[in-house]
């Protein structure tokens, strides 16, 4: 076994059916009587429920959370949150009212409370991804790590299939790139084979099951598992390239990643054996890089840029964003590669083990 550090991130974590009940009892805990409740405007219905459930510990709600957190629309979450006198946040929903209740932290250093909806899984990092003037920036700063998170399985039956597979391959992509990070450790690839086995068998299973608590828990389950995985290490090649299509062209985020994920894995596998094992036991099998693929295809999600909005002629100009700026990666980025690897995903193609050598 090699050297290795391992820094474990604190937050106090409910999981399971029904944990929405806690709510109260878990503001108490963090000392909060008088909260701010964020979300995005589909999931106005939800937070009405919150307020209606802790009463006079909600001071009042901001339902306009958007993607990529703007920073106007955090200004104007912030104006919310000095004129309510709030002292604490809570969010409900996907990365993106967590997002803003993230950034209303990094402003004011008020203790969150997450309840996240989707399998994207910010809840668990320190990270923030913030959008000005259509530039996105990323921070790592423990001021955004939620202090609490109430994952409730019975929340997540309202996200639609096609929503739920690509949200959950979003959630895999943290694990996979966990399992062959500069700075990964046995801990994480842990935590990682078994969130990649528990998001294997529940994807696909949803199709038929969405309303099955079993199928749901283990979907939410290896969401978290993935995304402390993402909380504690480095990720690589396909983070960038999600993220600079992300903050490029302002593709959907879920999508992105379930598009890019195949390519991202058959261009590093050459580099990453222990990595391919542990994801084989995972899947109890090879051709991993086509499985994902598979997945989302079956599921009736985007398999090509080129269905979520991307342009042929953005290829050249995403290449020389990601190549413009180094990012650690098992295999070195070769700009012949990865303009083959965009092309590819912006078609639509199945990679498998042979695409990217
Ligand atoms: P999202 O939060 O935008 O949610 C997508 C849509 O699904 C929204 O309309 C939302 O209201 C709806 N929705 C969410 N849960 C639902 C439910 N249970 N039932 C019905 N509808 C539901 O999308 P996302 O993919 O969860 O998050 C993407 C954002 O999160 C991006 O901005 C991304 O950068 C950020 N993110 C950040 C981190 C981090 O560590 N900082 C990690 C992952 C994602």
């Amino acid at each position: 076994m090699l050297n290795f550090t391992y820094q474990s991130l604190p937050a106090r974590v409910r999981f399971g059916r029904g944990t929405i009940a806690e709510l109260g009892g878990e503001l108490e805990k963090l000392g909060c009587d008088k909260v701010i409740l964020v979300t995005s405007a589909p999931q106005s219905e939800d937070a009405d429920r919150l307020r209606e459930q802790i009463g006079g510990a909600c001071a009042g709600v901001f339902k306009r959370a958007a993607m990529h957190t703007p920073t106007d629309v955090t200004q104007e979450a912030l104006a919310e949150v000095v004129r309510l006198g709030a002292d604490g946040v809570v969010a409900i929903g996907g990365g993106s009212a967590i997002g803003l209740s993230k950034a209303i932290a990094l402003h004011t250093d008020l203790p969150q409370l997450v309840i996240p909806t989707t399998y994207a899984g910010s809840e668990m990092t320190p990270i923030i991804g913030q959008t000005e003037n259509g530039v996105k920036t990323t921070q790592r700063t423990l001021k955004v790590l939620p202090e609490a998170v109430i994952y409730d399985v019975d929340l997540t039956f309202s996200l639609p299939v096609g929503m739920s597979v690509s949200s959950g391959i979003n959630a895999m992509a943290h694990a996979v790139e966990a399992l062959y990070a500069t700075d990964t450790n046995p801990v994480v690839a842990q935590m990682a084979e078994a969130g990649i086995a528990a998001l294997y068998r529940s994807l696909p299973a949803l199709r038929s099951g969405a309303s099955d608590p079993a199928i749901r828990g283990e979907a939410l389950y290896g969401s978290w598992l993935s995304a402390i995985c993402l909380a504690s290490t480095s990720m690589g090649l396909h983070h960038k390239l999600c993220h600079t299509l992300g903050g490029a062209l302002n593709l959907p985020h879920a999508e992105t990643h379930t598009i890019v994920l195949p390519h991202a894995i058959a261009y590093n596998a050459p580099n990453v054996r222990d990595a391919v094992e542990a994801i084989k036991r995972a899947m109890g099998g090879g051709g991993i890089a086509g499985r994902i693929y598979d997945i989302a295809l079956d599921s009736g999600v985007p398999v090509s840029l080129r269905e979520v909005g991307m342009r042929e002629c953005d290829i050249e100009k995403v290449t020389d964003l990601v190549m413009s700026r180094p990012y650690a990666n098992p295999r070195p980025l070769d700009a012949t590669l990865i303009r083959r690897l965009l092309a590819n995903a912006w078609s639509g193609l199945r990679p498998d083990h042979s695409t990217y050598l």
